[in-house]
C-alpha cells in the first residue's frame, strides 16, 4: 500500500541498490521513482510479475464460471480448438475459459502488464498524446503472435492488458462485465442485478491489488514473495459479497469511475440496499436448505 502510495505521488522508493543487476540485469543506474525496473526486460521480473496478475484472472474466472465452466491455466495452444497449430507447437495460453461464451467457445486469454515508461523514465513514443498507447501495441504483438486465434471458430483471443499505473485496455473490462453477468445467472432473479455489481466490484478489487502487487515487487527489484495461487476453492458464497454492491445497481463506467456516486456519495442508501438484498438472500438460501 505504502509503495503504491509512493508510486503514484512520485516519492522515493525505498531501493537497496543503485544499479540494476549485476546478474540478471543491464547494470544500468537505477532511479529512486522505480522506472528503471518496472520496464528493464533483462532482469527477468516482468515475466515474473505477469503471473501475479495471471493468478488473479484464474481466480476470477473460476469463482465466476464455477462448476458450469473450466479454466484451465498455462494452456497449450494445440490443445485449443485454434485451427493450423501442429501438435508439437510450444507456445502457451496464461488461461483459457470454457463455459463464459455465449457462442460456447473458448476464451483464450494472454494478460499483461505494460509500462507507458521506458527505462530512463522517459515517457514510450505515442503515450504522451494518447491515453493506453502502450496497451494497443502489445494487443497488437499478442494478435501477431497467435494468428490462429483470429482465423474463424468458436475460439477467441482476449488481450487482458493493464498499465503499471492501473489502466485496464478495454477487453478486461468486457470480460470482467461478461464473467460478472455469467455468475449473476446462478443468483435468483430478484438478486441479479445486486450480485453483478457485488461479483464486479470484488473482481475489480482482486484484480487492481494484484496489479500492484506485481507493481510493487517489480519496482524493488525483487519478485512478491507470495503469490496467491491460482487453486483456490471456487470463491465465497452470494450473501458474502452483496455488501459490495452498488446502491443503484451495476456500474457501466470504468473502474476507477466506479468508486464514483456509490459507497462514498450515499453510504446511507447503498447500506439500506444491500441489508436488504442480504437478506433477501439468506431467506432464498434458508427456504432452499429447508425445502
Ligand atoms: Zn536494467
Amino acid at each position: 500500500m505504502q509503495l503504491a502510495l509512493r508510486r503514484r505521488l512520485r516519492l522515493p522508493l525505498p531501493l537497496r541498490l543503485n544499479r540494476c543487476g549485476p546478474s540478471p540485469g543491464c547494470g544500468g543506474l537505477v532511479d529512486v521513482f522505480g522506472d528503471h525496473a518496472l520496464a528493464c526486460p533483462r532482469t527477468g521480473l516482468l515475466a515474473r510479475r505477469a503471473k501475479i496478475v495471471e493468478r488473479a484472472w484464474v481466480r476470477v474466472a473460476r469463482e465466476a464460471v464455477g462448476a458450469d465452466g473450466q479454466v484451465v491455466p498455462q494452456q497449450w495452444l494445440c490443445a485449443t480448438t485454434a485451427p493450423g497449430v501442429a501438435p508439437d507447437d510450444r507456445r502457451r495460453l496464461d488461461l483459457v475459459i470454457y463455459g463464459a461464451s455465449p457462442m460456447g467457445g473458448a476464451l483464450c486469454c494472454d494478460a499483461t502488464l505494460v509500462s507507458p515508461l521506458t527505462r530512463t523514465g522517459q515517457p514510450q513514443p505515442g503515450t504522451v498524446a494518447d491515453d493506453g498507447a502502450m496497451l494497443r501495441v502489445a494487443e497488437r504483438r499478442k494478435r501477431a503472435a497467435y494468428p490462429e486465434l483470429s482465423s474463424g471458430g468458436p475460439q477467441r483471443l482476449l488481450v487482458l492488458g493493464s498499465e503499471i499505473g492501473g489502466r485496464w485496455n478495454e477487453t478486461a473490462q468486457h470480460l470482467v462485465r461478461d464473467l460478472a453477468r455469467v455468475r449473476a445467472q446462478r443468483a435468483p432473479p430478484a438478486l441479479r442485478a445486486a450480485a453483478t455489481s457485488a461479483w464486479t466490484r470484488r473482481w475489480w478489487a482482486t484484480l487492481a491489488v494484484a496489479l500492484q502487487q506485481a507493481v510493487s515487487s517489480t519496482a524493488l527489484g525483487s519478485p512478491w514473495p507470495a503469490p496467491p495461487h491460482a487453486s483456490q476453492p471456487p470463491g465465497p458464497e452470494l450473501d458474502r459479497v452483496l455488501d459490495l454492491a452498488e446502491a443503484a445497481g451495476p456500474s457501466h463506467g470504468r473502474p476507477r469511475q466506479q468508486e464514483k456516486g456509490s459507497l462514498a456519495e450515499h453510504p446511507d442508501q447503498l447500506c439500506k440496499y444491500s441489508a436488504h438484498a442480504h437478506s433477501q438472500a439468506r431467506g432464498i438460501r434458508d427456504r432452499d436448505q429447508l425445502g
